[in-house]
C-alpha cells in the first residue's frame, strides 16, 4: 500500500518518516509472539509510514487523507499492547500518538484531569500526585502507556476491585472519526440522554476512530493505608472469600490471590507451599481498620491465616516490574505469556483447573492469580513459562498456548479477555466470543468507518 503524495501536507516536516528505523520500531509491539518474530528477522506487519502528530487538527488532516486514499491507518500510544493490537496487517499509516502528551487541565473543584491521548500513565500520575490527587488507575505498565492507548483497549489496574476499571474512570473524550470530523463528548457526572457516546470507543483499538483528548476521574490521595499476607491451603478456600467480600460491601484496594505455584513467586519464596492472599484497605483510618480486622475475621472463617504485611508491602513495590517476564522471552527459545480472562464465580474454579490442566504441558510452569472482583465473577491470570528450541519453535508454542486457552474459554461460556484487549492474538476468537453481538459491532463500525480504513482486520471485522 502506498502512502499518498498529499500526506506529507498533514504534518509539519520531519514528523512523517518512512525510515527504516521508524517503521521497525512500530512493527512490534510487547505481544510475545512480536518478540519472537524480531528475534527470527520477521517483520510481518510493516506499516509504510508513521506520523507523529502534535494536534487534533493534525490528526483530522492526516485521517482525511487516508480516508480520501483508502490507507490504512493504525493508532499507536506507546506499543504496549501484549497481544498485538497496533500491529498493522494491511500496511499504510501509523499515526503515534506518543507527542500528543500536554496536561491541559486539573479541575480540583469536580475531580477530573483532561489531557491529550498521548499522555504517557506515570507521568500523568506524578503531574497528580504533587497536586495531592491520584487517577487510581494502576496498570502494571503504568509507565509505558498512555491514556489513550487505555481508552482503546479498555485497560483496567492494580486497584480496580475499589476503583473500577477505565469504564469507570473515563468522563468523556474527543475522538477524531474516519472521514476528519471531530466529536468531543459532554461533560457530565451522569446523563440519561440516550446512547453514552463514549463508551463506543472503550476497548475499540483504533477501529473507530482515534481518540486525541481524554477527561477521567482523579481522586483525593488517601494518607492511610493496611496491608496484610494471608495464607491459604486450597485455591477453592481463597476463592469463597474473594466471593464473600464482594458480598459484604467491602471493597479492598488491593485484592489479589495466588495459586500455590505463583505464590511461591509472588512471596519470592522458592519453598513456600501455601496459596498467598494479599489485600489492603485505605482511606479514613478508622474506617480502614475496621474493614480490615471484618476482613481477616472472613479470612479465618474459611481457614486463612494472616502472616504480617511483609509479603503485600514487597508486592507493592514491585508491582511495575516485569522482568521475570522480559528476561525469558529475551532468550531466543524463551516462551512467556500472559493470558488474562474472567468467569462467574459459579464456573471461575472449573476454569482454572481447566486451563491449568490442559496447558500444563505446554510449558514448565503455569500460575495463576486472580485480582479484579466484582460481585458476579473474577479475573483470572495465567502466566506461562517455558523453553523451546529457537524462537520459530517458541512462537508455535506460544500460539498452542493461545488456542488451547481460548478454545477452552469458549467451551465453558467465560469471557476471552478480561483487559488485555483483542489484538491478533484473539482474532480468531472474537466472532466465537461475541455471537449475535457482532452483528451490531459491526454495523458501528461499518458507519463510522465505512471504507474500512482504521486498524482494519482487527476485533473480528469484516475486511
Ligand atoms: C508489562 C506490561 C504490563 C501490562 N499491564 C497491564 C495492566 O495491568 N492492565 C491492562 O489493562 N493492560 C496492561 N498491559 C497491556 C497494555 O499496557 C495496555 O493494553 C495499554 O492500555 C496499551 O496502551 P498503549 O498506549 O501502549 O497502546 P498501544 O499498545 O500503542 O495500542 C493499543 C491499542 O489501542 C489503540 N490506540 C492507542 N492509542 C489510541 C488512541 N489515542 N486512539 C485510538 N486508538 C488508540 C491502538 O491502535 C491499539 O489497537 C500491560 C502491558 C505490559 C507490556
Amino acid at each position: 500500500m502506498a502512502i499518498s503524495k498529499t500526506l506529507s501536507g498533514s504534518v509539519p516536516a520531519g514528523r512523517l518518516s518512512q525510515d527504516s528505523d521508524s517503521i521497525a520500531a512500530h512493527s512490534y509491539d510487547a505481544w510475545p509472539v512480536a518478540v519472537k518474530w524480531r528475534q527470527q528477522g520477521k517483520q510481518p506487519c510493516r506499516p509504510d509510514a508513521v506520523a507523529r502528530p502534535r494536534s487534533t487538527a493534525e490528526v483530522r488532516a492526516l485521517l482525511e487523507d487516508c480516508n480520501a486514499n483508502g490507507t490504512p491507518v493504525t493508532a499507536w500510544g506507546l506499543g504496549s499492547s501484549v497481544v498485538g493490537s497496533p500491529l498493522t496487517e494491511a500496511g499504510g499509516l501509523v499515526i503515534d500518538l506518543s507527542d500528543m502528551d500536554r496536561l491541559i487541565s486539573i479541575d480540583e473543584a469536580n475531580l477530573l484531569v483532561t489531557v491529550e491521548a498521548g499522555k504517557r500513565g506515570d507521568i500523568l500520575e506524578a503531574e497528580l500526585n504533587a497536586r495531592g490527587y491520584t487517577l487510581n488507575h494502576s496498570p502494571q505498565s503504568l509507565d509505558r502507556s498512555t491514556v489513550g492507548g487505555w481508552i482503546a483497549t479498555r485497560a483496567t489496574g492494580q486497584f480496580s476491585s475499589h476503583y473500577g476499571g477505565i469504564e469507570d474512570q473515563l468522563v468523556a473524550l474527543k475522538v477524531v472519526l474516519a472521514d476528519g470530523q471531530i466529536v468531543q463528548t459532554k461533560l457530565t457526572p451522569r446523563a440519561a440522554i440516550g446512547l453514552d457516546t463514549k463508551s463506543v470507543f472503550l476497548g475499540s483499538e483504533g477501529t473507530l476512530g482515534i481518540v486525541t483528548e481524554v477527561t477521567t476521574r482523579i481522586f483525593p490521595r488517601k494518607a492511610y493505608r493496611r496491608l496484610e499476607t494471608i495464607t491459604f491451603d486450597t485455591v477453592s478456600a481463597g476463592i469463597s472469600v474473594l466471593r464473600a467480600l464482594t458480598r459484604s460491601g467491602i471493597r479492598p484496594f488491593l485484592v489479589r490471590f495466588y495459586d500455590v505455584d505463583e505464590s511461591r513467586h509472588a512471596m519470592k519464596d522458592p519453598g513456600f507451599a501455601s496459596c498467598a492472599m494479599f489485600l489492603g484497605f485505605e482511606g479514613v483510618q478508622a474506617v480502614a481498620d475496621a474493614e480490615y480486622n471484618w476482613a481477616l475475621g472472613l479470612c479465618r472463617e474459611h481457614g486463612g491465616r494472616a502472616i504480617g504485611p511483609a509479603g503485600a508491602v514487597g508486592w507493592m513495590a514491585r508491582r511495575f516490574d516485569f522482568s521475570a517476564i522480559e528476561n525469558v522471552l529475551a532468550r531466543p527459545g524463551g516462551v512467556a505469556e500472559t493470558i488474562e480472562i474472567s468467569d462467574f464465580w459459579g464456573s471461575i474454579e472449573g476454569t482454572y483447573i481447566a486451563l491449568k490442566a490442559a496447558l500444563a504441558p505446554l510449558a514448565d510452569e503455569v500460575l495463576c492469580h486472580f485480582s479484579h472482583i466484582y460481585a458476579q465473577g473474577t479475573s483470572l491470570y495465567v502466566i506461562l513459562v517455558g523453553q523451546a528450541q529457537d524462537a520459530a519453535a517458541a512462537e508455535a508454542r506460544i500460539r498452542e498456548i493461545w488456542d488451547v486457552a481460548m478454545r477452552i474459554c469458549l467451551e465453558r461460556g467465560a469471557a476471552t479477555s478480561h483487559h488485555h484487549g483483542v489484538g491478533l492474538a484473539r482474532k480468531a476468537f472474537v466472532a466465537a466470543d461475541q455471537g449475535t453481538a457482532m452483528i451490531v459491532n459491526q454495523r458501528i463500525k461499518s458507519a463510522l468507518d465505512p471504507n474500512n480504513i482504521l486498524n482494519p482486520g482487527k476485533l473480528g471485522y469484516a475486511r
